[in-house]
């Protein structure tokens, strides 16, 4: 009776510490157990002096219960933790930031050529589109380009074959077929841009790539003249590079337009004071333009004594490069996403 004393005054101790259910169940077999004290004890009941039985039995018995109810008790108490454990582990913390889903933007050159396009559209401009593989007719004829020119080589055009016996097909070298496709389906007043891609055979290099983006421009109307050439082009590069920017115009040659003529903006990198990006001069060649030529309005039936017009095409690459200071051409088509994020 002494050690069963003892037993009951350790037990509870022992039960509340074990650490999980496998420990618990040891204990349950020392306390309870066939080897443990009391299974002993009952068994050794029957050599007791039978006075004493019933006594030592009934407390026997309720040491049993005791045990029992206290492993029960701590038994629940850990299947708890471990179902606690287990929600704990799979639980959701809903205040975790979400992992962001990228998002796609535009191409560098896209948005550039959207926005050009949107100068244009908010001066009253139409925008046009249309085949990158066109006939030598639309591409250089109608541009009142000869046959003899140099540009017509196959060192500068990539041609593809022939649509008819006499009229070859080419990737067009400029969106300016779109003059001529949009004058040959409407009559004057023309106000229209066409942006696009364009193919020549150019060796890539800082400047130039074999595949390149142009947004044309075209103004048809009564009256029209250099000066009003001159305003426009001053007000779109007013809108798209800032006002603190200057722009020349030096004489140049284009077959399609007489009188023609280069425009240059101050240099994005030196502001006009010269260095390696503008080869010391100052200025960087932007864009052609000029004044219709007569010959491409007859081509294509308009009367030239009544209508004239001017015209400018400009590379959306080198818009592009001299705006956001890009130094070589390729980082728009090797689409490092590290680049093109900057311009998202
Ligand atoms: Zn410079």
């Amino acid at each position: 009776m002494d050690q069963l004393k003892n037993l009951l005054t350790v037990a509870p101790d022992r039960i509340r510490s074990a650490i999980d259910l496998e420990a618990l169940k040891e204990v349950e077999n020392d306390l309870l157990g066939r080897k443990s004290l009391i299974a002993e004890s009952r068994r050794s009941l029957a050599s007791l002096p039978p006075e004493e039985r019933p006594a030592t039995g009934a407390r026997l018995n309720q040491a049993n219960e005791q045990l029992t109810a206290l492993i029960a008790a701590r038994r629940a108490e850990l299947e708890r933790a471990v179902e606690d454990d287990l929600l704990l582990g799979d639980r959701v913390d809903v205040t975790l930031p979400a992992r962001a889903l990228g998002s796609g933007w535009h191409h560098l050159v896209t948005q550039t050529l959207e926005e050009v396009a949107d100068i244009f559209v908010s001066l009253g401009y139409g925008v046009v589109t249309g085949p990158e593989v066109d006939t030598a007719w639309h591409n250089f004829d109608a541009l009142n380009t000869p046959p003899t020119h140099p540009a017509r080589l196959e060192s500068d055009t990539m041609y593809v074959g022939y649509g008819d016996p006499d009229d070859e097909l080419l990737l067009r070298t400029q969106t300016s077929t779109m003059q001529v496709r949009y004058m040959e389906q409407h009559d004057p007043p023309v106000y229209i841009v066409a942006p696009g891609r364009c193919y020549r055979t150019d060796t890539l290099d800082a400047t130039h790539s074999p595949v390149f983006h142009q947004i044309e421009g075209l103004a048809v109307d009564e009256h029209i003249t250099m000066a009003d050439l001159k305003g426009t082009l001053a007000y779109f590069m007013r809108e798209f590079l800032g006002s603190e920017r200057k722009i020349r115009l030096l004489p140049h040659f284009f077959p399609f337009t007489e009188p023609s003529a280069e425009m240059h903006v101050s240099c994005f990198n030196c502001d006009g004071s010269g260095c390696r990006v503008c080869s010391g001069s100052g200025w960087i060649e932007l864009l052609g333009c000029g004044v219709v030529d007569p010959h491409v309005l007859e081509a294509v039936g308009y009367d030239s004594a009544k209508y004239s017009g001017f015209a400018f095409g400009v590379g959306a690459e080198r818009l592009a490069m001299v705006r956001h200071g890009i130094n070589h051409i390729k980082h728009f088509f090797e689409n490092d996403s590290r680049v093109l994020r900057q311009f998202s």
